[in-house]
């Protein structure tokens, strides 16, 4: 989450550096009015009316896949299969390590029902999962937690991201888990994430992207 806001407010800020003479002054995004767009894709539908669709055409797909023993389906989870949307308003989109630490130990985060209802298909039809998370290891417990009290109880595991896997890209370090995965055994039929860094790189079967238009995670 640290490089997830860093990387959004960088963005906005370089991006007129970024294309030099390119732009004018009325071409560069306010960062009042794209919190303000932000907040109305969540509150006016748009963003529910687009997991809607996502996951019809999910669906859709895995009404012809039959479970194997060893099939298991990866989902990422902050703006994945939790939703951390209300620590974005109460922060204004805004971001420091001790306040995350705390929402993360408070366990606040939601699921996102049209997510939930795709997990809850998956463990019916006999899918294993996993969770390969960009938090670190020291939140693995509240995590943990946190996804069993919003009703991810089927899992059969919980990969957190250790010291040596911060100094790594997203999409190294969760193409490495995957990777792992695979050489236990497993064969990943589907990737679900908010990031392309969650879906890209090798074993990643069906590629499941949500909107998230909050940062970037690369
Ligand atoms: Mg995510």
């Amino acid at each position: 989450m640290k490089k997830h806001f860093s990387f959004i407010l960088i963005l906005l800020f370089t991006l007129p550096l970024w294309n030099g003479c390119k732009l004018n002054n009325k071409e560069i995004p306010n960062l009042s009015d794209v919190k303000a767009q932000i907040e109305g894709y969540h509150k006016n539908g748009k963003y529910d009316a687009d997991l809607k669709k996502i996951f019809t055409k999910a669906n859709l797909e895995f009404a012809k896949i039959t479970s194997k023993e060893n099939s298991l389906v990866i989902f990422d989870i902050d703006e994945t299969t939790l939703s951390n949307y209300q620590f974005g308003l109460d922060y204004d989109f805004g971001y420091n390590e001790e306040i995350w630490d705390e929402w993360v130990n408070e366990k606040r985060a939601t699921a996102i029902k049209e997510v939930k209802d795709f997990y809850n298909m998956l463990v019916s039809k006999g899918f294993r999962i996993a969770f390969i998370t960009g938090r670190n290891t020291s939140h693995y417990n509240d995590t943990k937690e946190n996804l069993i009290s919003e009703g991810y109880t089927i899992f059969d595991t919980l990969i957190t991201r250790k010291m040596d896997a911060l100094k790594t890209t997203a999409l190294i370090y969760k193409s490495e888990e995957r990777q792992k995965l695979v050489d236990k055994g497993y064969e990943i039929v589907a990737t679900v994430g908010d990031q392309y860094s969650d879906i890209l790189g090798a074993n990643h079967g069906i590629q499941i992207k949500i909107p998230n238009y909050q940062y970037i995670v690369k």
